[in-house]
């Protein structure tokens, strides 16, 4: 809101996680006409208001931070990547994919491995000194057991948040358990909602989809992500991501700065490239990169997926 205006309706906490006031608002035919689109997580500039109808109407977009597409969220500033121990067990080729799906869109990410109450420790352990072969710190948490909420909690505070993770590894169960009681804003037909106090956060989208014959879903498919507000502060999507993680944003030559392991061996060399700038680590002259690592096997899996797919572009 303007500087000096003033909420006629009454007084809100600005308190971290708590909602003041929600706007209903439209967006400007100017920037539909530029097919700007206004996602959830954007920070909007509002006009227009008119504190007692609350409503108003969205003029401007500013810049995003991040943008991720599945699901569409903007400003996105933690990716919690979530496998579980049990049920269903660790796949690495999977568990790659998704990490190397997270890494390229360039969010920090946290990786946590669910469900660690069905194993035992000697498990954890093993995976834990994998995982950190592959360059990650997991964190192990078990909803049932409560193990690791609270170290999740911390690490999603003031950040907005989405989770991303395969079937089943309990994606649905730690949004609700991180979000507890608080507020639940419900989708509004082709409205958003907004809130001009904590920074102009767009809360939640529903767009009303075109037509789709062939999927059968009928003539309206709806599609809504809502921030859920956490109650330390921070936002969580109440929808997971990447279900299929497509790997569509990488190319051959960006899939090597998308695993922390060769980064890491990068860096710890002299020099800390490789002779040709276009390496690909397929044992080229002057390459750094041996195969000596546990997932090069996958690296390469994926390297001609990618070129194959390239190929085709
Ligand atoms: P999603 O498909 O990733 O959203 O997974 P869900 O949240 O639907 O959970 C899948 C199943 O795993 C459900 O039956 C949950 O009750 C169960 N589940 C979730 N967390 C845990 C956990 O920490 N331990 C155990 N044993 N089961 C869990």
């Amino acid at each position: 809101p303007p500087e000096n205006s003033v909420d006629p309706s009454g007084s809100f906490s600005k308190g971290s996680g708590e909602i003041g006031v929600e706007l209903l608002c439209v967006v400007k035919a100017v920037l539909k006409k530029i097919k700007r689109r206004v996602l959830v997580g954007d920070k909007v500039l509002v006009g227009s208001i008119d504190w007692v109808d609350k409503r108003g109407a969205i003029e401007n977009v500013f810049q995003r931070k991040t943008e991720i597409l599945d699901p569409p969220v903007a400003n996105v500033d933690h990716l919690l990547v979530l496998f579980s121990m049990d049920q269903p067990k660790i796949e690495p080729f999977s568990l790659t994919r998704f990490l190397v799906e997270a890494e390229s869109t360039g969010i920090p990410l946290t990786l946590a491995l669910n469900k660690s109450e069905l194993v035992s420790q000697e498990e954890i352990k093993a995976w834990k000194s994998r995982l950190r072969s592959w360059a990650y710190e997991p964190i192990f948490c078990s909803i049932d057991s409560k193990r690791g909420l609270d170290t999740l909690q911390f690490i999603m505070r003031e950040q907005t948040s989405v989770i991303v993770g395969p079937s089943g590894v309990g994606k649905s169960s730690l949004i609700n358990a991180l979000r507890g009681n608080k507020h639940i804003l419900h989708a509004v037909e082709e409205r958003n909602w907004f809130d001009p106090i904590l920074g102009s956060k767009l809360y939640e989208e529903q767009r009303v989809g075109e037509v789709s014959v062939r999927s059968g879903r009928g003539k309206h498919t709806t599609r809504h992500v809502s921030l859920l507000p956490l109650p330390d502060g921070g936002y969580l999507a109440d929808t997971p991501g990447f279900n299929q993680p497509s790997l569509i944003e990488v190319t051959k030559n960006s899939l090597a700065h998308h695993f922390p392991e060769i980064r890491k061996m990068l860096k710890d060399s002299e020099p800390a490239n490789c002779a040709f700038n276009n390496c690909l680590h397929l044992g080229e002259p002057g390459c750094l990169i041996k195969g000596d690592w546990e997932r090069y096997p996958y690296y390469l899996q994926l390297l001609d997926e990618i070129k194959i797919r390239e190929e085709f572009q």
